[in-house]
């Protein structure tokens, strides 16, 4: 057995993780992104076995087991279905402003029903015109009396018109740039508010992606998370940890595609023996093993730094780098898994085509990776480093 970094409680509940994946998830992950449709059986299957508790505080109904664990359990999820690791991820990505920023009020009002899987989240902040440049949103709130009126289109959200509670990020103050963002939570039942369409992807096919119009929308003033003007640090300090929950999904689908590809080739004979002899494939085999063991270094690293309470900058580089390169293993593991497979990776039948698929969003959503080196390299143009040159 290889070297384990997790404690017993963690490996133990990944054991408990995998088994639910392995005989009620794998086997439904082809007809998930066969059909298109929200796998609602799988949302009922970990409310039932308690998933949804994972990224929530015991006080809120959730399992207390820190962050770590919800990757290690997104992960373990992604390797075999990268749309229903979403609906553990996207339940924490759209809880954490609350979390984060939220009061104890408006925590014990909806916490507890994203940890029971009663209502499922969403996370609203990019536009048709602001993906990258969030801060050029133009989604408006004005304060009328006891309630905030929204106006404006959210483009691209992820659980649209599954989720019961979205985390919405508009402007209070047009003129004020990024400061002049603020943070609200919506109802799905806020008058004024609807979906007005879902995309077909690529990938992650049964996970909803669509088109939020908030037309006049009416939310209650103590719907505001934090105060006026704070929803765009909110936002940021959201990403810091969310973005490790993509890279966990990435280094899912890398490993799976690695493990599914390992498993063929043993079997497979070219030439009068399996293809795992033949150096040029076991080559890629160890490639892949290797990438996804330093992915899993960075990983664990930051799930670590967050249960320790790291914030700010030093989180910020190490989420980004995870989910840089955890995403970037993840699209060389699948399409090498594909290669290793030969004709058959390139057919339905076998799931490493819909792997390759699904990886290719991880280098895209929650900040392209483009985006992630930029953060990255500002961090490291931030930081005071004693030069072996003698430089300053
Ligand atoms: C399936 C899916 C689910 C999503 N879920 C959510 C969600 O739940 N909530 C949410 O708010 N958003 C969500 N998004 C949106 C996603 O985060 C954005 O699409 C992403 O951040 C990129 O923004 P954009 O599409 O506007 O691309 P753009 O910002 O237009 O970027 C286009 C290209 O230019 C590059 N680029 C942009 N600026 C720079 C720069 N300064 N330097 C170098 N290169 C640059 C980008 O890297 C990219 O390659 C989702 C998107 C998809 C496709």
């Amino acid at each position: 057995m290889g070297y384990e970094p997790l404690t017993a409680e963690q490996r133990e509940l990944r054991a408990a993780v995998r088994a639910l994946v392995r005989e009620k998830v794998a086997p439904r992950a082809a007809a998930i992104d066969e059909s298109h449709e929200f796998p609602w059986d799988v949302v009922e299957l970990f409310r039932e076995a308690g998933v949804f508790g994972l990224p929530f505080e015991e006080r809120h109904g959730g399992t207390g087991t820190g962050t770590l664990m919800v990757l290690v359990a997104a992960e373990e999820i992604a390797k075999a279905c990268a749309t229903s690791s979403l609906l553990l991820l996207v339940q924490e990505l759209g809880s954490l402003a609350l979390k984060l920023a939220g009061s104890e009020e408006q925590k014990a009002r909806y916490l507890p029903k994203f940890a029971s899987g009663e209502w499922l989240a969403a996370y609203a902040l990019t536009e048709a015109g602001s993906g990258s440049d969030s801060a050029a949103m133009r989604t408006t709130a004005r304060r009328d009396g006891d309630s905030y009126v929204l106006d404006g289109t959210k483009r691209f959200i992820t659980n649209a018109g599954v989720a019961s509670l979205y985390t919405v990020f508009a402007k209070t103050d047009g003129d004020a740039g990024h400061r002049g963002v603020s943070c609200f939570l919506v109802e799905a039942g806020a008058p004024g508010f609807s979906v007005a369409r879902l995309e077909p992807k690529m990938g992650i096919a049964g996970s909803t992606t669509g088109e939020l119009v908030l037309a006049g929308c009416r939310v209650p003033a103590g719907n505001l998370v934090g105060e006026e003007g704070e929803g765009f640090a909110i936002a940021m300090r959201v990403l810091d940890r969310s973005r490790p929950g993509v890279a966990a999904q990435a280094l899912g689908l890398a490993q799976g595609a690695t493990d599914y590809a390992l498993e063929y080739a043993k079997t497979r004979e070219t030439f009068g023996k399996p293809i795992a002899q033949h150096q040029l494939v076991a080559a890629k085999l160890a490639d892949m093993e290797t990438r996804c063991e330093a992915a899993r270094g960075l990983l664990y690293r930051v799930g670590q730094m967050i249960d320790e309470g790291v914030e700010g900058p030093a989180l910020t580089k190490a989420a980004a780098m995870a989910k840089l390169f955890c995403s970037d293993v993840a699209m060389e593991a699948t399409t090498e898994a594909v290669q290793v497979l030969g004709g058959y990776g390139y057919i339905r039948e076998y799931p490493v085509e819909r792997m390759m698929r699904d990886a290719k969003i991880t280098q895209i959503y929650e900040g392209t990776n483009e985006i992630q080196r930029l953060v990255i390299a500002r961090e490291m143009l931030r930081e005071s480093r004693a030069s072996a040159l003698g430089a300053a």
